[in-house]
């Protein structure tokens, strides 16, 4: 795999914990300039900014809900200040929650799909302004096996990450011209905050449903991003990849 011949700029949304954070020290480590974006985790993404400065690695942080176009279009204009631009946009930012499809409220679902669904569409169209006059850029969408297969208990959940599917093979049809590539990563089951509500036995029984009998790591997603943000990935678009251990094959 080749290492990347100039610093590249990579922007990560909701990357103050879990596979976000997993992303943004691997992208530093192997030489990009990272923005990192947040909402509520301040001490968290501070902590991981000041970690990786110390280590003289160009980064930059900045709060903002990526459900809020007016926060997302201040973000990206202070990322293209601070770097110059922005050639890849990981749209990592999301929520989870689980309850029965009759008690969801009109509510929850909006705010399901604002987050994880309307963030892409907000995150990617503010990058897209800089992208398109570049005519060079990735777009990696994080989607997940349930966008892929379903999910009992998380409608709302799977219909965001199905859209995010839906989403990025669109929109690789219409930027291919443009040089701007789209991908997807669904991931399985990953040991970050979002599974804490899963019980033991929960999380026993899907690693027994896991081919590989274990559950995935933030830093299996991240090396998966790094792939399709490199120029080996640069034939590849429109695609879903999905480090899942086997669980859906
Ligand atoms: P996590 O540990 O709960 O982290 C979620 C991240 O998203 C946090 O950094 C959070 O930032 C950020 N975020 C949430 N709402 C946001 C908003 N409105 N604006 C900006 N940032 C926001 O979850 P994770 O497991 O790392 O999940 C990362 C992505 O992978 C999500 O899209 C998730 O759906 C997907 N995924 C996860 C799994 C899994 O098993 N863990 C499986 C498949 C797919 P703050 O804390 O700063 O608000």
């Amino acid at each position: 795999m080749s290492e990347i011949s100039e610093s590249k700029t990579v922007l990560i949304t909701g990357a103050s914990r879990g596979i976000g954070k997993a992303m943004a020290v691997l992208f530093a480590i192997k030489g990009y300039k990272v923005f990192i974006n947040y909402n509520h985790s301040e001490n968290e993404a501070h902590e991981l900014y000041n970690r990786l400065m110390e280590k003289g690695i160009s980064i930059a942080l900045f709060k903002a809900d990526v459900s809020k176009r007016e926060q997302v279009d201040a973000m990206v204009e202070n990322c293209v200040s601070r770097f110059g631009k922005v050639e890849i946009l990981i749209n990592n930012a999301g929520i989870s929650h689980q309850k029965m499809f009759t008690d969801i409220s009109g509510q929850e679902w909006d705010e399901m799909i604002n987050v994880n669904l309307k963030g892409v569409f907000n995150c990617s169209q503010s990058v897209l302004e800089y992208m398109l006059r570049q005519k060079k850029g990735k777009i990696i969408n994080i989607s997940s096996v349930w966008g892929m297969v379903g999910a009992a208990c998380e409608v709302h959940y799977s219909a965001a990450k199905a859209g995010v599917i839906g989403f990025t093979k669109a929109l690789a049809k219409e930027l291919g011209p443009s040089n701007i590539q789209v991908n997807c990563i669904a991931p399985g089951i990953i040991k970050t905050d979002m599974i804490n509500s899963f019980s033991e036995e929960e999380l026993n029984e899907l690693k027994e449903a896991t081919p590989l009998m274990k559950l995935g790591k933030s830093e299996d997603i991240a090396a998966c991003a790094l792939f399709l943000a490199s120029e080996n990935a640069d034939f590849i678009t429109g695609q879903v990849i999905s480090p899942n251990g086997g669980f859906v094959i």
